[in-house]
Formats: structure tokens, sequence, C-alpha cells
């Protein structure tokens, strides 16, 4: 097992560290205080390959792997947390599933646009009474009228709902068949009886919208459904486990972000006549989150690994290096917020969007307890929590030298 990384990697990320330190941070806090949803940027990064890392050339892809992904998404979250979710949308759950589950003709059509960011994805799952328990909730449906299907129903915490072009909805095909009686659908955010209205949230701002999702009769040609009628669960069950490893990569990011912050207000801060870094208990926090994000970072490097050689999901390793990380940057951004006294709640420190974004990553993607769940459920011999393993149709993976 070999740890390092590689010069091209190294490359990979000083590019990333570049753009960010011209592109993105000295216009952060602009828009946040503006509410500015930065869609520029998404086709800066699109540009650069940064989206496409995993996707073959063959549909605008850059090729560049699972591990580089990590690295890029890691960087992205450092700099802005909520540029982490472009990762999510345009560069995983949305032209991932499409890649994988969709036709030729909707691979064609929407996954070079995502990864390109010049289409902004979104990935319609959740309801208002169907978080964790999805499909007990779900009471969307999309009935088969002649060519096309008409949806009916609402979702609810849609991320960037309300910039998006593009996304995914899941919606029941047929309410008496459980897990089979749901299907993934692409829906066009103009389409007559769709409206996204942004959830008020002083947490998030606009700059990272979330959104809650009208569907009155939102007619969507056949050719819109993604694999088979039926296939949806099993669709936003795969899509998850990729976007896990994205949201891993987000929380090491952010823990790294409030571990850099942290470290250096410890030795500018002074307390009884010394930096408060002095201190032996701030040095434990120090020491304490470095190791943990560290821990973390293997994990999801580990899972990016695992993702590029075995040409399959990994949803045990998908949930755990979820899991960990998320409870990691939590952690971090809890001890920065000690760290900073009273000034962690002003607005000339990133501390509290720190803890609000780590706070809200244990919740996204399945929450924290669902992930205890299903890795004790595991390891009890309850329930396996690869059930869903899925072959990637298109290896995702670059070639290595075995
Ligand atoms: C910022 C943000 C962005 C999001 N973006 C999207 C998106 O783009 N698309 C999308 O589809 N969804 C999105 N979500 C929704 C997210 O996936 C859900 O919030 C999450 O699945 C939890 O659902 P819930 O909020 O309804 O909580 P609930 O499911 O109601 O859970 C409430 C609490 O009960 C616990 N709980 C529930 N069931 C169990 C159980 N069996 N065992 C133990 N504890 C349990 C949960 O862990 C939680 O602590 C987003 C959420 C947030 C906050």
């Amino acid at each position: 097992m070999d740890f390092r990384l590689s010069s091209d990697n190294y490359a990979i990320r000083e590019t990333v560290q570049q753009f960010l330190d011209k592109e993105v941070r000295p216009y952060v806090r602009g828009w946040e205080q503006g509410n500015i949803f930065p869609k520029e940027i998404y086709r800066k990064m699109g540009a650069m390959g940064l989206l496409g890392s995993t996707f073959p050339e063959k549909y605008g892809g850059s090729e560049l792997g699972f591990l580089n992904l990590t690295l890029i998404v890691e960087e992205v979250s450092r700099a802005h947390e909520a540029l982490g979710s472009a990762f999510n949308m345009n560069s995983m759950t949305c032209p991932y599933t499409v890649l994988n589950w969709g036709s030729e003709d909707q691979r064609k059509t929407y996954v070079p646009e995502w990864i390109a960011g010049t289409k902004i994805g979104f990935f319609g799952l959740t309801e208002p009474d169907g978080g964790t328990d999805v499909l007990g909730g779900m009471t969307s449906t999309a009935i088969l009228e002649g060519d096309h299907y008409v949806l009916r129903g609402a979702k609810q915490f849609i991320t960037l709902g309300t910039v998006a072009d593009v996304g995914l909805i899941f919606c029941k095909t047929d309410r008496e068949r459980g897990h089979d009686g749901v299907s993934a659908f692409l829906v066009e955010t103009d389409r007559p009886g769709f409206t996204a209205s942004l959830i008020a949230t002083r947490v998030l701002g606009e700059s990272w919208p979330t959104s809650a999702i009208f569907l009155d009769n939102v007619t969507v040609p056949i050719d819109h459904l993604v694999g088979a009628e039926g296939q949806g669960f099993q669709i936003a069950m795969n899509a998850l486990d990729y976007g896990r490893l994205v949201v891993g990569a987000r929380c090491v990011g952010i823990g790294q972000a409030a571990l850099d912050e942290m470290t250096q207000y410890s030795q500018e801060r002074h307390a009884f006549g010394q930096p408060i870094g002095k201190f032996q208990q701030i040095q434990a926090h120090i020491a304490n989150t470095a190791v943990e994000i560290e821990a973390a970072r293997l994990m999801i490097y580990r899972l990016a690994m695992t993702l590029e050689r075995s040409g399959t999901s990994q949803p045990r390793l998908s949930s755990q290096a979820k899991y960990y990380a998320a409870e990691v940057a939590y952690r971090a951004a809890e001890r920065a917020f000690e760290i900073f006294g009273g000034y962690a709640v002003t607005d000339d420190y990133p501390i509290a969007r720190h803890l609000n974004t780590a706070a809200l990553l244990r919740t996204g993607e399945g929450s924290a307890n669902l992930q205890r769940v299903l890795i004790a459920e595991d390891i009890l011999g309850y329930r396996s929590s690869d059930r869903y393993r899925v072959e990637q149709k298109f290896p995702l993976w670059r070639a290595h030298d075995e």
C-alpha cells in the first residue's frame, strides 16, 4: 500500500489552489454578504476540467480520476464551503446517475452540460414528510399519460433548486410497489408547473440556496425517464453512495479550514501575557483536530482509490468515510469556535460558518444517525451495508499500473 500522492496529484492541487486564490477567496465575503450565487465560477471550474474529473472524455470529462476529485473538492471547500456543493450536483450525483443509468441520448445531452458548468444540476429526492424515511414519506407521483409523464408533488431542501437548469426528480410511479415503485426523471426547471422557492435560512444564505420544489402537473416526455420504471430507489441510493465521497471530501476541507484558522488565531491572540497557543488546553484542541482530519482524509482517499480501482460503488466505505469526516469537521469547527472566544460569532471570521456547514453536512446525504444504523447493522450481521453495491457501467477510474 502506497500512501504517497503522485507528482500529478500535487500539480493538480497546486493549480486548484492558484485558481481559488485568484478567483474565489477574494470574493467569498462579497458573495455571502450580497447573497450572490456565483454562477460564473461553475463555468470556470468546468472549463478547467475540475467538475468532470471522473468522466470519460467522450462526454466532456477530464478523466482525472476519483482521487484527484477528492483533492479538488477538499481545496475548494477549504476556500469556500458553499462552492463544495457544486461538486455534489454538477460533478457527481446528476452526471453520474445519467452516465450509469441513462440512455445514450441522455448521456450526450446532459452530462457534458453539467460537467462544463454551463447548466446547474439539482437532485430532488427529499420530500416534506420524507427525509431519512424517503420511501415511506414519498407522496409525489409520476403518472404515464400517452407519451409523457405528469409529475405532481413537492420536494424539500433541494440544493440549488432556485438557480438550477435541469436535474433529477424521484417520484412514485406505483404506490403499491414499495422500493420498486419509484422512478427517476430528468426535469428542466423551466417546464410549466415547476416552481422552486428559496427556503428562508440565515444559516445558508442565498449564495448556497436550498429550496422547496413544487410540481404542479409538470409534464415530461417519456424519454426523460432515467433507467427503467421502478428503478428509481436503487438509482437514488447509488447516487448517494457517490455523493458521500464528495460530502466527505468537503468535510475534510472544512475541517482543515477550521484548523488553519484556529492555528493562526492561537498564535496571534494573547492572554495572560502570552499567545493562547502556549496554553496546553488550546494545544490539545489543535493536536486532536490535526490528527482526526488526517484520519478522515485517509478514509476518503481510500474510498476514492477503491472506487478508482474496483469498478463498483462502495456503499460500506462511503457510509463510514462520510460519517467520520462529517463528525471530524463538526468537532474541528466546535473547537475553533471555543478558541476564537467571542470573536467566533463576528463576521470578521468564518468560524460560525464552518460550524453551521459542518452541522448541515452531518445531515446531508444521509444523517449521522442513519450512517450509524447502516454501519452497526452491517457489523451485527443484520443487513449488509453493501446491499446496494452497483457496477459502474462506464469505468470511471484511471488506468493504474497494477
Ligand atoms: C443544507 C441541506 C441540503 C440538502 N440538499 C438536498 C438535496 O439537494 N436533495 C435532496 O433530496 N435532499 C437534500 N437535503 C435533505 C437531506 O438529505 C435530509 O435533510 C436528510 O435526509 C434528513 O432528513 P430530514 O431533514 O427530513 O430529517 P428526518 O428524516 O426527519 O430526521 C430527523 C432526525 O431523526 C433521525 N432519524 C430518522 N430516522 C432514524 C432512524 N431510523 N434511526 C435513528 N435516527 C433516525 C435523523 O437522523 C435526524 O436526526 C438537504 C438537507 C440540507 C440540510
